[in-house]
């Protein structure tokens, strides 16, 4: 058998990062900058004003005092997004709205606050020093400055740093496509009546999910029967725009096992089957279709949801370069004896009290059970070696409701 973390090394190996690609911003929101990103203007763009009030000579209203008010004349209207802009005579005043562009000449900005708010004439109450309520071109950012980084995640605030910046695109490394195909000739979706003997597709509906919770993209969620020409026929219409390949069902030892059909036969197409030493999720394949990387998960739902944590997950996020390629880790205390089979690194559903650090396992081993995953929020890594862990030892717990 082999180990999980051959197999995880394994899958990295085949999940390789796309090219660098030009990215609108709102699809960028979550992926990985390919590049440092200089800015192309300074921010602010021009010297504005901080504060609605009036653009004055600093000198001119040197001597103002709420019992001596300086009055000026108001000689032009400066709302924000005014193009032609003014200059300042000598004695007077400009009405002035936050962020429009500052007059040539005038030195502060007089907040209406300290106003009589004139359109005519303004009284003005107080002084103001050079600079005041200026805010100067370049402050923030100088043209030419590097103010992004390759690496680096792209959050709201690196969106808006881009747009400001003029910026309607950045380079980032892309979403994996991923097709997610579901195989089982006892499976109907979602909607439709069910027959004696058929079950609910929802492991492609589940993988799409936590494709898209990883931060790939899902191609597509098509479902094949138990034949091989039905499954080769999805693959034909769809492997073409995928970059990673996911099939649940069909692997294991039974017959009718459509994937291992479709390829086992001499590794002819560069699918390999193995079993992997861990609990759930022992059958596992892994290889190429026509070239595009294919990971071939069992199918009860909660085998093919755990082998996604363990061998998928991380493999996607890496090759998109996003940080914590791993959920968080972290050591409990068990608050219950558990056992767990020899030779196989066990993957239990747990609920772990952050708080308190304690962690229980939650639900059966079994790989069916579907309803304790959906309410627990860690898995218990038990190292292969180990069959029984008393209660109030320490565990390794993956955190699942960490991103
Ligand atoms: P298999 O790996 O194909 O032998 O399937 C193992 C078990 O998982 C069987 O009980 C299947 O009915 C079930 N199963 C397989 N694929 C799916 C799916 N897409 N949705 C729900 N159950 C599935
Ligand atoms: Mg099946």
């Amino acid at each position: 058998m082999r180990s999980v973390e051959e197999h995880q090394r394994v899958v990295a190996d085949l999940i390789t990062a796309r090219r660098a690609t030009a990215t609108g911003l709102a699809e960028a929101l979550g992926l990985v900058l390919a590049d440092d990103v200089a800015a192309p203007l300074s921010l602010p763009v021009f010297d504005n004003s901080a504060m609605d009030g009036y653009a004055v000579r600093a000198d001119d209203i040197a001597s103002a005092a709420s019992d001596n008010a300086v009055k000026l004349p108001v000689a032009e209207d400066i709302p924000a997004g005014r193009t032609d802009i003014p200059t300042l005579q000598p004695g007077t005043a400009h009405r002035i709205m936050t962020g429009a562009p500052m007059p040539a000449g005038a030195t502060a900005v007089v907040p209406v606050e300290n106003t009589d708010a004139g359109t005519e004439t303004v009284a003005i109450y107080a002084p103001a020093p050079e600079g005041r309520h200026i805010r100067r071109a370049g402050e923030d950012v100088t043209a030419g400055t590097t103010v992004l980084r390759a690496g680096q995640l792209v959050t709201p605030a690196v969106v808006g740093l881009a747009a400001a910046l003029g910026l309607a695109e950045l380079t980032v490394l892309p979403r994996q496509r991923v097709l997610v195909i579901s195989t089982g000739s006892e499976l109907v979706s979602p909607g439709t009546p069910l027959r004696p003997g058929q079950i609910y597709e929802s492991n492609a509906a589940m993988l799409a999910a936590a494709v898209r919770d990883a931060g790939a993209r899902v191609v597509a969620t098509p479902t094949a029967g138990d034949d091989v020409a039905q499954f080769a026929a999805v693959l034909d219409r769809y492997a073409a725009e995928a970059d990673l390949i996911i099939t649940s069902g069909g692997v294991s030892a039974g017959a009718y096992e459509v994937v291992k059909d479709a390829f086992g036969r001499a590794g002819d197409q560069g699918v390999e089957f193995v079993k992997v030493a861990m609990q759930p999720g022992m059958p596992q394949g892994v290889g190429r279709v026509a070239g595009t990387p294919i990971v071939t998960l069992p199918g009860n739902p909660v085998s093919a949801l755990v082998s996604f944590e363990v061998f998928i997950r991380p493999a996607l996020r890496t090759a998109m370069g996003l940080p914590a390629a791993d959920r968080p880790r972290r050591s409990a205390v068990l608050t219950e004896t558990l056992t767990s089979p020899s030779g196989k690194r066990q993957f239990r559903r747990g609920v772990l009290d952050a708080a308190a650090g304690t962690v229980t396992s939650y639900g059966p081993p079994a790989s069916h059970h579907l309803r304790w995953l959906a309410s627990a929020n860690c898995l218990l890594d038990i190292p292969a070696e180990v069959t029984e862990i008393p209660a109030g030892s320490q565990v390794e717990v993956w955190d699942l409701s960490a991103p």
